[in-house]
């Protein structure tokens, strides 16, 4: 049997990237998957028919992540579709990257917004519905513990942040048997971090791999930690980073 049968997932920022791989990813695993997406309404439901081609169950919701409301009457939606919710993989994020001086009061607030205070709404909702055993995956990053590249203050800031959220939370569900861990990728090929873009170089060139990573790389380890074999783990950092923090 699949190791997430009888699962249901809600992924955060699903739509493209990380989350769009992670959402297929564990619909193979046989999770039914609910996905949030802030804007890109046609891509979100390229991945909900991308899963039921192959065979899944998948919704969309459009909620910001910045969007209290919208967050918890996501989470809501999520359960009163798929029936229950065992897995919540809290990966929207954004970064603004660019020197310390030159960014904005504005630009950290919309980091925070989603990159932490979004979590701690999908988080506080989800537990409302989450059943004993469940699991609850952030997607940090590899500079939530070490910065090698400029340009990254405010969003490594909000990383480092989830990083702490992810060691304290374990803390308090754990008799539950909820497990709470971070996932910090490194260096991947997506729209907001592309392989070819200005950004690259450095970044390449701080891996031991000698190579950005792919978004299937991610969500293997994703899949890994949604399941049922991975019990025993938790308030972990899991860097999946070609060896940037080596
Ligand atoms: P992308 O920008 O490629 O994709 C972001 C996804 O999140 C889209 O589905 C987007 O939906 C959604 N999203 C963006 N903003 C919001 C929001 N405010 N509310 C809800 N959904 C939102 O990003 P990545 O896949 O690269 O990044 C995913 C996560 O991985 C982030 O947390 C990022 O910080 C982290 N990460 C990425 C790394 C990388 O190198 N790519 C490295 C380390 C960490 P829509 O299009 O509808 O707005």
């Amino acid at each position: 049997m699949s190791k997430l049968a009888n699962k249901v997932a809600l992924v955060t920022g699903g739509s493209r990237g990380i989350g769009a791989a992670i959402a297929k990813r564990l619909a193979s695993d046989g999770a039914s998957v609910a996905i949030t997406y802030a804007k890109d309404a046609t891509s979100a439901s390229a991945v909900v028919k991308a899963i039921e081609g192959a065979g899944g169950k998948a919704i969309a919701i459009q909620a910001d992540a910045a969007d209290a409301k919208a967050v918890a009457a996501a989470v809501a939606q999520a359960v009163a579709s798929l029936g229950r919710l065992d897995v919540l993989v809290n990966n929207a994020g954004t970064a603004i990257p660019k020197p310390f001086e030159e960014t904005t009061l504005e630009e950290m607030d919309r980091m925070v917004d989603i990159n932490l205070r979004g979590i701690f709404v999908a988080t506080k909702e989800a537990l409302k519905h989450m059943n004993d055993g469940g699991r609850i995956i952030m997607i940090g990053s590899c500079v939530g513990e070490r910065v090698l590249t400029p340009g990254l203050v405010a969003y490594s800031a909000t990383k480092g942040a989830v990083k702490m959220f992810t060691q304290g939370l374990s803390r308090e569900v754990g008799a539950r048997g909820i497990t709470v861990n971070n996932v910090q990728p490194g260096p991947i090929d997506t729209d907001l971090n592309p392989a070819a873009g200005d950004w690259a170089t450095p970044q390449k060139a701080v891996t031991a791999l000698n190579r950005y990573g792919t978004v299937e790389e991610v969500a293997a380890l994703v899949s890994f930690v949604a399941s049922p074999e991975a019990s025993y783990i938790t308030g972990a950092n899991l860097t999946v980073d070609g060896g940037t923090n080596a």
